[in-house]
């Protein structure tokens, strides 16, 4: 039975869906005493959190935004729980899936602290990544809507705002574990002349927001970064080469 460390944020409010989706984050700060502050201060200001994420000039007492998650998992493994999992936790921001905007609404949230791009992507510690995975198994138990391939990364639901938990986040190790998908090559023929309209089809159809426009838009490009922040982490540079051509139809194979 995995042990939650109590540490209650005021910072939710009601569901409006159903739970059906979980979304992995890193806590981007600088360790998990000030991410634990952060996601459970009810009147964050900008003085309290100082860091790269805001401009030095901010007035100390300028407010922040409330921000919470339902679970923060630091890198010895302890999980926190922070929101019960039937209220609706702040941790998506604007972000849309499937075609759904209100992210929160119909997910449970998991910040993983990590200091992320900011400082330097560290890695993630073996015992933190049990620990997740653990907590995984136990949602799934609870809630039967959730299983492996209703878990995605903040910078799927937000691509043109988010990295996180980023490319150096082992999902294949997840995979192995039942708590996530992982694509295999497929043995197919690739021959469609028009491959940025396949591109677009393959991301929306997993759940990307992107629209079908035929072109390398703004949006399909966030997008396909993401996806290769996710399942082709050696090359995130977004550009429509055949393995990620390959590796969409894959994951859209998982989900079909
Ligand atoms: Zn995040």
């Amino acid at each position: 039975m995995t042990r939650y460390i109590q540490k209650p944020s005021p910072n939710f409010d009601a569901r409006t869906y159903p739970i059906d989706l979980i979304v992995l984050h890193y806590t981007g700060m600088q360790n998990a005493e000030v991410a634990l502050a952060r996601l459970t201060d009810p009147a964050p200001a900008a003085g309290a959190y100082p860091g790269p994420w805001q401009s030095e000039d901010a007035a100390p007492n300028a407010p922040l935004s409330r921000v919470s998650a339902h679970y923060v998992v630091d890198e010895a493994g302890r999980i926190y729980s922070l929101v019960p999992e039937e209220h609706r936790a702040w941790h998506a921001g604007v972000a849309s899936w499937e075609g759904e905007g209100d992210v929160n609404a119909r997910s449970i949230g998991i910040e993983i602290v990590n200091g992320g791009h900011d400082f330097g992507l560290p890695d993630f510690p073996d015992a933190q990544i049990d620990a997740v995975i653990a907590l995984l198994r136990d949602i799934f138990a609870r809630w039967p809507r959730l299983n492996a391939e209703r878990v995605v990364a903040h910078s799927d639901v937000a691509p043109a705002r988010k990295a996180d938990p980023g490319e150096k986040f082992p999902w294949k190790r997840l995979a192995e574990a039942g708590v996530s998908i992982w694509p295999e090559h497929v043995a197919l023929q690739l021959n469609s002349d028009d491959p940025i309209s396949e591109v677009q089809q393959e991301l929306a159809f997993i759940g990307y927001p992107v629209t079908q426009t035929g072109y390398m838009d703004e949006a399909t490009k966030e997008a396909l970064i993401a996806f290769q922040r996710r399942f082709r982490p050696s090359d995130i540079g977004g550009a429509v080469d055949d393995e990620t051509r390959y590796l969409l139809i894959a994951v859209g194979r998982i989900l079909r």
